[in-house]
């Protein structure tokens, strides 16, 4: 396992414009993934094993903020439908990413799509649906960011 002090995710969210972050929970955070329209990662704040491993309050909210956090990027008018993408473990946090679908995408269970996105990034548009997502996402499970 990683050394906890080399942790990329860790790293990752204290490095992450505070306009791309979603929601900065105590057992998930949210933050939009390279100024890609619509992609998010979403990750355990604690340090675990992979999925398998999640704290009961970690497992808990997965469901509800996978719906939550689609349903609002669907909601936005620019994707007809949501992927759970990379369900990962080769961190020291359970993460996975979201991926907004538009209609005639490419399926993504291959690299190849989902690496095509990143030919098409666009700061201000992903920003824009971060602050979309943001109000979706409030309640007891997690703590938005105001920028
Ligand atoms: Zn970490």
């Amino acid at each position: 396992m990683t050394d906890p002090t080399d942790c990329k995710i860790c790293g990752m969210l204290q490095a992450t414009a505070p306009e791309d972050v979603v929601c900065d929970g105590p057992h998930w955070a949210v933050v939009a993934m390279q100024d890609v329209p619509g992609m998010l990662m979403a990750f355990a704040r604690d340090h675990d094993r992979g999925p398998g491993s999640l704290s009961d309050a970690a497992a808990a909210e997965l469901g509800p903020l996978i719906n939550r956090l689609s349903a609002s990027l669907t909601a936005t008018g620019a994707f007809e439908k949501t992927s759970v993408i990379y369900l990962g473990d080769n961190a020291l946090h359970t993460h996975f990413m979201l991926l907004g679908r538009e209609p005639g995408d490419e399926r993504v269970f291959d690299n190849a799509p989902l690496l095509a996105r990143f030919a098409g990034k666009d700061r201000d548009r992903a920003r824009a649906i971060v602050a979309d997502l943001r109000g979706a996402v409030r309640g007891p499970a997690t703590r938005p960011i105001s920028a």
